[in-house]
């Protein structure tokens, strides 16, 4: 399939719509690189309705570069919780500490410094440096994938390394030619936008259509700027495209999570470092096989007595990556001789909400604190 369109005419497209479309996003407000860069660090594998309260508390909470790096941990972790994925926030630290250390707290402007920095990479990299400076540094993420594949047309899967450096090449073909067309004004009845440039709105364009037109299932190529020029409309083939190959399928996984309470406190533990959601907190819990039913036995394992009763409390069902998980909370009675088995703490409930838990662990807690209160 021949290629559509001159580049200009794919970016003129683009700009045009992304000034009238848009949506009204609170980080489309400011330039500032700090707040840009949080945003772009949240957004990764969450969902922007999710991300904007976060991104607003965070902005009120930690204002600056300066202010992330002499937070506590736990304030950090505690403003992240939900969000998942915790080795972001720890990364986002890290490099504002760095920042700190060896540039007077400034946010650098220069492309390599930006992706030295810890937890940023390539599409990071291009996204902060196009969105506060205007350079014309490309972006790849799921959504311009699938922009891109559609558009023009790509059958091969886009984790082959030849495929992909194409796509890095169409995107970097397309912010290049943005930098000298004008912006797009956006119409009077919005609220304005703060744009640094053209190569900024053409990335954030992209990201914008594949959210919110060209999307995984059912694109709506009729309201679509690029519905001309596009190969995948034209052969039917949108929804085949990208071309991601088999997925591996999903595995069961069940753990078994154990609340004991000693006068009105409860025990949680903290996970240790190096672990997936390292420092966050939770209930007791292990992982069980699917027919387990002795769960007595695995509760006297982690909290040192055998209880002579456990209560369902609530089952709480999640997945992560390809794991389907499904965790049972159990309400432990007969709790003397209880001592957890690894660090931890008795706290009471409103001291527990304090802290930074895992999402699976905060429904428990939710669950725990409804039954307390009824
Ligand atoms: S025309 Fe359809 S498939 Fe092509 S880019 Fe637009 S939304 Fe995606």
């Amino acid at each position: 399939m021949s290629r559509p369109r001159r580049p200009e005419d794919l970016v003129t497209a683009l700009l045009d719509w992304f000034a009238r479309e848009a949506r009204d996003l609170p980080w489309r407000h400011t330039l500032d690189p700090y707040a840009v860069w949080v945003s772009e660090i949240m957004l990764q594998q969450t969902q922007v309705k999710t991300v904007i309260p976060y991104w607003e508390r965070w902005m009120r909470e930690l204002p600056d570069i300066t202010s992330l790096a002499q937070a506590p941990q736990e304030k950090i972790h505690k403003l992240w919780e939900g969000l998942g994925y915790y080795t972001r926030v720890r990364n986002l630290q890290k490099a504002a500490q760095h920042l700190v250390r060896e540039n007077g707290g400034e946010f650098p402007k220069a492309f390599d410094a930006v992706l030295a920095l810890s937890g940023i990479g390539r599409y990071t990299a291009g996204a902060i440096t196009s969105i506060a400076f205007n350079q014309p540094s490309p972006i790849l993420d799921g959504n311009v994938i699938r922009v891109l594949t559609r558009l023009f047309g790509i059958e091969e899967n886009p984790k082959d390394k030849a495929t992909n450096a194409k796509l890095w090449n169409l995107a970097d073909e397309l912010v290049l030619a943005a930098q000298p067309v004008p912006l797009s004004p956006r119409p009077s009845h919005l609220s304005p936008f703060s744009i640094s440039g053209p190569c900024s709105a053409l990335n954030q364009s992209l990201m914008e259509l594949g959210a919110l037109i060209c999307t995984p299932k059912q694109p709506r190529c009729d309201d679509c700027p690029l519905k001309k020029p596009c190969v995948a409309r034209a052969t039917n083939r949108a929804e085949a495209l990208p071309n991601l190959g088999k997925r591996a399928a999903a595995t069961d996984r069940r753990f078994v999570a154990f609340l004991a309470q000693r006068d009105n406190q409860w025990l949680v533990q903290q996970r240790p470092a190096g672990v997936v959601n390292a420092h966050l907190w939770e209930f007791p819990n292990v992982e069980v096989d699917a027919e387990t039913s002795d769960l007595a036995a695995h509760a006297a394992k982690l909290l040192g007595a055998r209880p002579a009763q456990l209560n369902p409390l609530v089952m709480i069902k999640h997945s992560i990556t390809r794991y389907r998980i499904s965790l049972e909370a159990y309400l432990v009675t007969a709790t003397k001789g209880v001592r957890a088995t690894t660090p931890s703490r008795w706290l009471t409930i409103e001291e527990l909400d304090a802290l930074a838990f895992t999402s699976a662990h905060r429904k428990i807690l939710t669950a725990l604190r409804h039954k307390t209160s009824e």
